[in-house]
């Protein structure tokens, strides 16, 4: 099988993936900002470091997988200007930015179970220990990391102390007329429409916060060297990435939108600070788009999240299964007629894996007419996640299945849903074991007290809830009836 071939955002091609220690990736994505529900593009981005983290494991590598949590300095505008996002919306709803954050991020984590994105683990309090350790961090846990990475910023001359911050000085990072490493633009280029915060203490319009100072006003503070302050934006990824992973990482991904000003400026802080390469591999991931058309009734003026396709009697997944029947590299266009076509699919390979016989559970080797379909999934993957083209084999297998009247594919198709995270096996087993998953049980019965009580607007709220978790209910004369979806009908 050809090697996992990956697009690099630093050399613009697609090229062969090598870690840096064989057989373990060191793997960081760049997380949410905490301050409101993560919409629907966002989730892409997940969908995406999950499908790559799958893929990597696919091939046979452990996995050290770091995301940061930013619930401190990501202002409302990327360029050094504007409120803290966590502090507008505590003054607004009245919180404190902890509860704010909090709330965020239990939500946050809900929304990936439900797309069964695999988040890391909490980072420990405290002392960690040596990398590379998975980890999901929170920029207000990590402050003493960044202090050290600035203060190895300054010592090597790549920033300067202002009354109003410490800045990183990028022209002489750069040098005279020096390009970005991703974006390849000059600094006039890259900031071209923007409205640049010129403090008066920036030696250039272009130099952007390591610590924000004197701002009495901001709700979360800090003591450093240079005084009670807050991080920039920009150096909690640097910090973290650097703490969980070592200074070299094998791979960093995020949206496209991180390209010319997050990306480049983490690029470099951090090298600025170690003298080593930061990242080998820089993977993007290109936006969902269309969502501000998308007729969903709830979302009017914002974009929509993962709670409106549920409210539609969408299961989850099916966004799951949009995202991989698109290039990751490519805009994939949202709209509801999309994502239920995505749903049919999910369905249609649901309702096979519900009705495998007992022979070909029992088997251990599939049907060997199954390993060409292996062979293509593997290939596709590996051609830089080509998850269309895998998709479109396992639905091929499926169908070829079905028409041989063989159902013996069982081991290769779970194979193929480690790599794609679509549940089958976990439907297979709630049939098998006749029970409803608990919380299917828990809707059916608040939809029952809402019947009793004549509630029926939240009775059919309920309803589409359960549909969107792929089952359906049917109030018969002898009761109520709940089945999985399809085979009931
Ligand atoms: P943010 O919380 O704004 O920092 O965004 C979190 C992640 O979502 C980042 O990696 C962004 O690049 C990504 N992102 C934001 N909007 C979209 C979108 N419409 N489609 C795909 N990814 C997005
Ligand atoms: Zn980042």
């Amino acid at each position: 099988m050809k090697p996992l071939q990956i697009y690099n955002s630093l050399i613009r091609a697609v090229e062969e993936f090598v870690p840096l220690t064989p057989g373990v990736v060191t793997f960081y994505s760049c997380g949410p900002t905490v301050y409101l529900p993560q919409h629907l593009g966002n989730m892409r981005a997940y969908v995406f470091v999950d499908t790559l983290k799958r893929a990597l494991r696919f091939n046979g590598y452990d996995v050290r997988h770091v995301m940061n949590i930013t619930d401190v300095g990501h202002l409302t505008s990327d360029a050094d200007a504007g409120e803290d996002k966590i502090e507008k919306t505590a003054r607004a709803q009245g919180k404190s930015p902890l509860e704010v954050a909090d709330f965020y991020i239990a939500q946050f984590k809900r929304d990936c179970a439900a797309l069964n994105i695999e988040l890391p683990s909490d980072a420990p309090a405290g002392d960690h220990p040596a990398p590379p350790q998975s980890a999901l961090c929170r920029a207000t846990g990590n402050i003493d990391a960044m202090i050290a990475v600035i203060t190895r910023i300054l010592a090597n001359g790549h920033g300067y102390v202002t009354p109003s911050g410490v800045y990183f000085d990028v022209e002489k990072w750069r040098g005279p007329g020096g390009r970005g490493r991703l974006a390849r633009q000059s600094l006039a280029e890259q900031h071209a429409g923007q409205r640049l915060e010129h403090s008066a203490d920036k030696k250039s319009p272009h130099d952007f916060a390591l610590w924000v100072l004197n701002q009495p006003h901001h709700l979360m503070q800090w003591d450093s060297p240079w005084g009670r302050g807050y991080p920039g934006w920009h150096i909690e990824c640097s910090a973290m990435s650097m703490k969980y992973l070592g200074e070299t990482l094998d791979i960093h991904s995020g949206g496209l939108d991180h390209i010319p000003v997050h990306h480049e400026n983490e690029i470099a802080q951090s090298e600025s600070a170690t003298g080593h390469p930061f990242a080998r591999y820089f993977v993007h991931n290109a936006f969902l788009v269309g969502m501000e058309g998308a007729k969903i009734s709830k979302s009017a003026g914002r974009f929509p999240v993962l709670a409106d396709l549920i409210a539609a009697g969408i299961n989850p997944l099916a966004f799951r299964m949009l995202c991989l029947g698109a290039k990751y590299r490519s805009e994939l266009a949202f709209s509801l007629e999309s994502v239920r076509a995505a749903q049919s699919n999910l369905d249609y390979l649901n309702e096979f894996a519900r009705n495998l016989n007992e022979s070909a559970l029992a088997s251990e080797q599939d049907s060997a007419w199954a390993q060409e379909y292996a062979e293509r999934f593997h290939q596709a993957l590996n051609h830089d996640l080509n998850t269309p083209q895998a998709m479109a084999v396992v639905l091929e297998m499926v169908a070829q299945a079905y028409r041989l009247h063989d159902q013996r594919i069982w081991q290769t198709l779970r194979r193929f849903d480690q790599m794609l995270g679509l549940d089958l096996a976990k439907r297979l087993d709630e049939v098998r074991a006749g029970v409803l998953p608990p919380e299917v049980s828990r809707l059916v019965s608040e939809r029952e007290k809402a019947r009793a009580d004549k509630n029926f607007a939240r009775s059919d709220e309920l309803r589409a809830l359960i549909e969107a978790m792929d089952y359906v209910v049917k109030d018969t004369k002898t009761g109520v009836v709940v089945m999985p979806r399809r085979v009931a009908t």
